[in-house]
């Protein structure tokens, strides 16, 4: 039964469908952004709609809500979220890592090139379905993690700063079975300006 309650929206997409080609197609993107993440959306505002979840915010479902349906859902929104809107056209004028990202990225990691070696690695070693993410923690430490499923940093107290979407459906109709290779080739979409407001 379909309701009319309506709490959470698809985030705008901040490009045309066609502006990531040839790392993500036109039609990944509107089957992953159109169809994947709105159906996400939908049944998340089915499954709250008259229960006390209509009140919280995105984040709070998915920082506390138990493994569940409800879960699943909401860290799909947020996960999808993050991962559409950290993307520019392959037109744009190309972004750097903030001052701030690089010492960051440069305490934790020794370097660019090693943090990418990393989030390669961990791609290429999730089983199943997940996400890799690149998070800080409070004291801005960063870390490489790997998530199954629904699951996001957010959970365990860290900020989400970069998110690689390991779900068959986020590349197989453009590179088929090559994970890593496609993981590797979202670094030169990624807006470094939208990173850099995560960090805060
Ligand atoms: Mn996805």
């Amino acid at each position: 039964m379909t309701s009319l309650f309506v709490k959470f929206f698809i985030a705008t997409l901040p490009y045309a469908t066609n502006a990531l080609e040839p790392v993500i197609s036109r039609q990944t993107v509107e089957l992953h952004y159109g169809i994947h993440y709105q159906t996400y959306v939908d049944k998340l505002n089915n499954l709250i709609a008259g229960t006390e979840l209509e009140g919280e915010s995105l984040e709070e479902i998915v920082r506390e809500a138990p493994e569940s349906q409800v879960f699943n859902n909401a860290g799909q929104v947020l996960n999808h979220q993050l991962y559409f809107t950290q993307f520019q056209s392959v037109e744009a004028p190309e972004t750097y890592p903030s001052d701030e990202m690089m010492q960051l990225i440069d305490r934790s990691f020794g370097s660019l090139e090693n943090l990418k070696h990393e989030v390669s690695k961990a791609a290429s070693t999730l089983f199943g379905s997940g996400w890799v993410w690149v998070e800080a923690d409070a004291d801005g430490n960063l870390y490489v993690c790997q998530y199954r499923n629904a699951d996001n940093p957010v959970r365990y107290g860290r900020i989400p700063l970069i998110a690689f979407d390991v779900w068959e459906h986020a590349y197989y109709l453009d590179w088929m079975n090559k994970r890593t290779a496609h993981v590797d080739a979202l670094w030169e979409l990624i807006n470094w300006d939208v990173i850099a407001e995560r960090l805060g």
